[in-house]
């Protein structure tokens, strides 16, 4: 029978924002009683269906794997492994990128989406060059110290980059826990204690079946449990998900999902915006920016917040005392 189309909360990518770890429910398994059946199926089922992705090769770095869990955070595979690989050649180490012009860093980052990633980025290696003599520390508490890394992305290094037993739930992970666990259409809409619970009790002890749990259980989530279309008859798991035994029921927190608008908001403003300047040579007109489609008065609270975030920086005002905008420098 093909799975109903649960309402998505967020979009299916390979690695939410730096979400805290959530829960799903636990009265209804212990995680510890169906780990196995739950863990050894996935970690099979990964061996035979894992994607080839760049940042999983045997001669990954750990700057590498860093920048690809950054990248990952809200945009898809798809659109990040091109960026990812023209960046990697370009700044292979965390020094080399340290030492970019941030407009540079803007422009390579490019159509990804929520540029203030990039800029964080930009902060983190040069942290990790002045305390860390350019290496990526494998320490937890390191790791967190860095500037745009939280638990999730430290987690996700330590597990992908050096092999470390950690805890990684991002979106896709916490879909197939409530489904598989909790017997859920999808988890709450924010992270619990519970349901932080529950991920750690499925981790294996062993460092390297736990990082390989961390990447098959996302991995599951990204190509067969996904949010809008599972393909059950294609999961390792089918037979212990409780979601699918209970007859899938409805998403109980329908309505308080949140939806991702895009056209006419803000966010497509400010993308329109940063797409003009990245693709300018010079500074530009503020007159010339309201061809973006949007009106004067979100173009002025777009560029307001773009300066504020550090992204936009205006270098002079035009005869009408308009200003002039471009990228940052240095
Ligand atoms: S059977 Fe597998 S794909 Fe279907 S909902 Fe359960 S975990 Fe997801």
């Amino acid at each position: 029978m093909p799975a109903p189309r649960p309402r998505a909360l967020s979009p299916d990518v390979s690695a939410a924002e730096d979400v805290e770890p959530v829960v799903v429910a636990p009265e209804v398994v212990a995680p510890e009683v169906v780990a196995p059946e739950v863990v050894e199926p996935v970690v099979a089922w990964f061996a035979r269906a894992r994607r080839d992705l760049p940042w999983r090769a045997a001669d990954r770095t750990a700057w590498g794997v860093l920048v690809s869990e950054v990248m990952l955070q809200q945009t898809p595979v798809a659109r990040v492994e091109p960026v990812w690989r023209d960046w990697m050649a370009r700044w292979p180490t965390p020094r080399a990128f340290a030492a970019a012009p941030v407009a540079d860093v803007l422009r390579a980052w490019g159509r990804l989406g929520y540029p203030r990633r990039a800029l964080r980025l930009h902060e983190c290696a040069r942290a990790l060059v002045e305390r860390h003599g350019g290496t990526v520390p494998d320490d937890e508490s390191a790791l967190r110290a860095l500037p745009g890394i939280g638990q999730y992305t430290a987690a996700a290094v330590r597990a992908f980059a050096f092999g470390r037993r950690s805890v990684v739930v991002d979106t896709n992970v916490r879909r197939v826990l409530a489904r598989v666990l909790g017997g859920v259409a999808l988890p709450a809409p924010s992270p619990t204690a519970a349901e932080h619970a529950i991920a750690v009790g499925v981790v294996p002890d062993d460092d390297d079946a736990a990082a390989t749990w961390a990447a098959a259980s996302m991995e599951l989530g990204a190509l067969v449990c996904t949010a809008r279309a599972p393909r059950c008859g294609d999961c390792p798991v089918r037979d212990a998900c409780a979601w699918r035994a209970a007859g899938y029921p409805a998403d109980e927190h329908s309505a308080r999902r949140t939806s991702q608008a895009w056209h006419g908001t803000d966010r497509q403003c400010r993308g329109r915006i940063m797409a003009a300047l990245r693709a300018a040579h010079a500074p530009v007109d503020r007159a010339d920016l309201d061809g973006t489609g949007a009106s004067p008065a979100q173009v002025e609270r777009c560029l307001a917040g773009l300066v504020a975030d550090g992204l936009v920086v205006r270098v002079g005002t035009v005869s009408d005392g308009a200003g002039l905008f471009t990228l940052p420098t240095g």
